[in-house]
């Protein structure tokens, strides 16, 4: 599998910017998850790299042969990209077998490498369905297989799952995932979904308004995001108004240690915090703070408690992620875990 670069690349349509000067490497046999909320470019960028945009400036290279340059472009088929669409867009007059074999040439190679793929997406067998005959989740299995078929170089997937419901969604994300990992694919998957993208991707490029704002593993980019709005976008947030001096920030939890990176100057900040650094406990011990459970979302593993939090101006709502068994209209004591990040206000 092959590494693949995009170098200041931009794309307007009309009056849309649909993206800003662009810089994304993806390595070679790493999974990417482009990430944003709807109409920040994530498809666009999908769609140059696969070859049916023309971005307006900018490069594309693939295992450093340029395949969007300037004066180049190479055609989609000559692109060694493959392209798992939304909702698997099956041909269906075809049988499963013959929509795999769609792209490969007519031999009995090609009838061997369907079964493999089909095996490999753990389809084997299924080969004579047509796709009205199959789950929602096998189709998607089938249109990767298919996509897999001819040996890419790069596969590109876009919002695979998001036709599935929540518990097929999660399954075939899983399967999906082996698959990718079990050929060491180099591949950019598109997503809204923050969960997605930080379960399954080595590295999340954060996307905003058609810029790229923020590249990095799953954990950097939830735990030191580059600025409030990644913060707000890739989950549940504190967000507390702070007083910051030096290497600490004074806020109704009291006064927490700040996180050392990109740290604004001293003086009136926002301190972000994640729920699951809020403990609750039932008394108020010394260091604590007295709250008040206003409502619990039970979420089996955990549940989300909203709070207020009694200070001696404003009342505070927080967020906290607890396995304690709370209920609404309890009173508690909440103590803040670990660094807060802080951001100018
Ligand atoms: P979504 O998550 O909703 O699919 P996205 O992040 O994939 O959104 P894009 O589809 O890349 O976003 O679109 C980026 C911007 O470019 C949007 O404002 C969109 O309306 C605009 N756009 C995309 N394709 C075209 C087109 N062919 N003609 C005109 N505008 C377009």
């Amino acid at each position: 599998m092959s590494e693949v670069k995009l170098s200041g690349v931009s794309k307007a349509f009309g009056s849309t910017t649909a993206l800003a000067d662009v810089d994304l490497t993806v390595s070679s046999g790493e999974l990417t998850a482009v990430l944003g909320p709807s109409g920040c470019g994530k498809t666009t960028l999908l769609r140059i790299v696969a070859g049916f945009v023309r971005p307006d400036r900018g490069r594309v290279e693939i295992d450093g042969r340029p395949v969007v340059a300037e004066n180049v472009h190479i055609a989609p088929e000559r692109r060694g990209v493959a392209i798992v669409p939304q909702e698997g867009a099956l041909f269906p007059h075809l049988d499963v077998a013959s929509n795999v074999a769609y792209g490969l040439p007519r031999s009995v190679a090609s009838r061997k490498r369907v079964d493999e793929m089909l095996e490999l997406v753990g389809l084997g067998g299924l080969g004579k369905r047509r796709p009205d005959q199959l789950s929602g989740g096998q189709q998607q299995r089938v249109a990767l297989a298919r996509a897999l078929a001819p040996s890419p170089r790069v596969v590109v997937l876009d919002e695979p799952f998001s036709a599935l419901d929540a518990g097929l969604r999660a399954q075939v994300r899983d399967e999906v995932n082996e698959v990718l990992r079990s050929i060491d694919a180099t591949a950019i998957i598109v997503t809204h979904d923050q969960e997605e993208a930080l379960s399954m991707a080595d590295s999340v490029a954060v996307m905003e308004q058609g810029r790229l704002v923020m590249h990095g593993s799953p954990t950097e980019v939830y735990h030191r995001p580059v600025d409030l709005e990644v913060a707000r976008f890739v989950g549940d947030l504190v967000e507390l108004p702070g007083t910051k001096s030096g290497l600490v920030v004074d806020t109704v939890l009291g006064r927490l240690p700040i996180h050392g990176s990109s740290i604004p100057a001293d003086g009136p900040v926002v301190a972000v915090i994640r729920p699951e650094q809020i403990r609750v406990d039932a008394r108020v011990e010394r260091g604590a703070k007295g709250a008040h459970v206003d409502d619990v979302s039970f979420f089996g593993h955990d549940a989300l408690a909203r709070l207020t939090v009694m200070s001696d101006a404003e009342p505070v709502r927080v967020l906290a992620r607890t396995v304690a068994p709370l209920q609404r209209g309890d009173d508690v004591a909440i103590r803040v875990i670990g660094p807060a990040l802080v951001y100018p206000t």
